[in-house]
């Protein structure tokens, strides 16, 4: 674990204000990368001013975004991952990228807002979240003046392969344009989501990665030289992951015998005991049947006892600590648990 003074992505709200406050009449460009390590960042970013950012636990996009973007923990906007019970209440479950109930989370300012109090044009290219459209992407983008139409890893909203060139150059084109459209009418905070994760969920760390954080840190470079403030951070990593189709019929058939729905994302999932008396018994014959990579936590122990982030996760916590558990078919690599690749993640500043 870090030292106390290592920053978690909650902070970033308070860092960037910081930086907005300091530059004040210069442009702001944030790049915001999903889904980047730190190590890697770092070998990609020699110019960059780089600190250790840590995510917020689960390491999944939905809660690290929105906690990166407020200011606020998991436990107090209530994201606590992808798949979890309604607002409401009950027994349904959402898909929160895909939920558009008025009751996701309280309202609360963002970068954006703070950016408007500093008098800033608030520019979010959306880029790879343009077909995201949901609850949860109007609390990230609250008072954001959106700005569509580029796309870097993905084609709408699925994952569209480039060249690593391409990929830069998309960026740069999207931040140049945004710029000089609205750049004249005084300061930006210009904000770009690229969703690097898609290729890494398929590809891993590889040199299109590499490739592509280098020519990122390069532009960040050229853009400092016109008096441009840049900043690179990303909400968590990913770390090796392969689907077990044994695990996942092993769990199928301990969901009917036992009774229990999953909720949750990647490498951590949450389940919904049918008769929640029993989940000490339903723990325990968990522990007994799956591996020792896996491991089985009381809800308590990760989410904040009586927050409404509690209130919509499962009482039993499943936890990948190894490779083999549950992702998609074609994921080598993924996210979710408590591993230092998914937890630890850069924040760059070129100035
Ligand atoms: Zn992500």
């Amino acid at each position: 674990m870090g030292s106390p003074a290592t920053p978690s992505v909650t902070d970033f709200r308070r860092l960037l204000d910081g930086l907005m406050a300091e530059h004040a009449g210069q442009h702001v460009v944030v790049l915001a990368l999903d889904g980047v390590t730190f190590d890697v960042a770092r070998a990609c970013w020699p110019s960059g001013d780089l600190r250790l950012m840590r995510a917020v636990t689960p390491t999944t996009s939905s809660a690290c975004w929105l906690s990166a973007l407020t200011g606020r923990t998991v436990a107090d906007h209530a994201v606590p991952g992808v798949v979890f019970t309604a607002p409401s209440g009950g027994p349904r479950l959402i898909n929160v990228l895909d939920y558009h109930g008025d009751d996701l989370t309280a309202a609360a300012g963002t970068v954006f807002s703070d950016a408007a109090r500093h008098g800033r044009v608030p520019l979010a290219v959306l880029g790879d979240m343009e077909h995201y459209g949901s609850a949860w992407r109007d609390a990230l983008l609250t008072d954001a003046l959106r700005v569509p139409g580029h796309s870097f890893y993905t084609e709408h909203g699925t994952y569209h392969p480039r060249p690593s060139g391409d990929v830069g150059a998309r960026v740069r084109t999207a931040i140049e344009e945004t710029l000089a459209r609205h750049g004249t009418r005084g300061p930006c905070l210009l904000w770009c989501y690229v969703e690097v994760d898609q290729h890494v969920h398929r590809h891993g760390y590889d040199t299109h990665t590499t490739e592509v954080l280098t020519a990122l840190g390069e532009f960040a470079d050229t853009l400092t030289r016109r008096g441009v403030v840049v900043v690179a951070h990303a909400d968590h990593g990913l770390v090796p992951t392969v689907h077990d189709p044994a695990l996942a019929g092993l769990l199928d058939g301990m969901g009917q015998s036992h009774g229990f729905t999953m909720g949750g994302a990647g490498r951590m999932r949450w389940l919904y005991p049918d008769h929640p008396a029993q989940r000490a018994e339903l723990s325990a014959s968990l522990r007994a049947a799956l591996p020792d990579d896996i491991r089985v936590l009381p809800a308590d122990q990760v989410f904040a006892a009586g927050s409404a982030a509690r209130s919509r996760v499962g009482d039993v916590l499943l936890v990948a600590e190894g490779e083999r558990f549950l992702t998609e078919s074609d994921y080598r690599f993924d996210h979710g648990s408590f591993a230092a690749e998914e937890t630890d993640t850069p924040f760059a500043v070129w100035r």
